[in-house]
């Protein structure tokens, strides 16, 4: 009981603060975008059933037309082939859901270089200033992206060879999935991987590798900025869609003042 009223008073009295890293959820935010011959996802949409009207004279609602995979979104292991006997996202243990999270900031690096990739060696620098990457925690890697994330031409940064975001290499994606506790990755992206990891080996390796170890992937995160690199927690509330390969999540950190 004490240390939940502690926690409770932190907050009311903003010794912890909340920070929302959730994209909002509209028609206008930027989704994935495959090359033939592969399907897509839908937009986010709204479709009114009533506002106060005949259909509905004292109340407003909607129905969502959405992908799993839109917006600020959790992948579970099932997305993937790799994963495909692994969890679907309504079996996602809560444990991992509610869990430390740390930040890599790599906005420096990304600012020249929109295909720029995470290596082992940055990891472990990180690690020689910061201590070990946190065991069940989630690994949340700010490249500077979000600022992109209300313009989807930007966001995607598609041209004639594809799109260019920052993403993993894949010698560092088994590593961190394989030779870590990490639960997940987080990233600031549309999607885990590079732009250009179609052309990997393995290709999408963060998906391969991630989802293939039973782990967690994490979209299009805002406000990683103001995260320390140590010591928030995160809460990652995807809906628990039966049979599913992921969902649009609420994520949100609690940081200490
Ligand atoms: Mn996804």
């Amino acid at each position: 009981m004490a240390l939940l009223q502690d926690l409770l008073g932190a907050i009311r009295e903003s010794r912890i603060e909340i920070v929302d890293l959730t994209a909002p959820l509209s028609a206008s935010t930027p989704v994935l975008r495959l090359p033939e011959p592969f399907a897509n996802t839908i937009p986010f949409q709204l479709e009114e059933i009533s506002r106060y009207d005949e259909p509905g004279p004292f109340w407003y609602w909607n129905n969502i037309h959405t992908g799993e995979h839109t917006g600020t979104h959790v992948d579970a292991p099932k997305h993937w082939a790799s994963g495909q006997d692994g969890l679907d996202v309504a079996q996602l243990p809560l444990r991992a859901l509610v869990a430390p999270a740390v930040v890599l900031d790599v906005s420096g690096k990304v600012a020249g270089n929109p295909d720029f990739v995470l290596e082992i060696e940055h990891v472990r620098k990180w690690e020689q200033a910061n201590g070990p990457l946190p065991a069940g925690g989630w690994l949340l890697y700010r490249t500077g992206w979000d600022e992109r994330s209300s313009d989807e031409a930007a966001f995607l940064n598609a041209d004639e060879t594809g799109p260019h975001s920052p993403g993993v290499s894949a010698e560092c994606a088994r590593w961190l999935a394989e030779e870590t506790e990490l639960a997940g990755l987080g990233v600031e992206t549309v999607g885990t991987d590079a732009g250009a990891a179609h052309s990997f080996t393995p290709a999408f390796p963060v998906h391969n590798y991630f989802l293939g170890a039973g782990k967690c992937g994490l979209t299009q995160l805002q406000n990683l900025a103001q995260l320390p690199a140590t010591g928030a927690m995160i809460v990652v509330s995807p809906l628990p869609i039966v049979g599913g390969s992921g969902s649009p999540a609420r994520v949100y950190a609690l940081v200490e003042k």
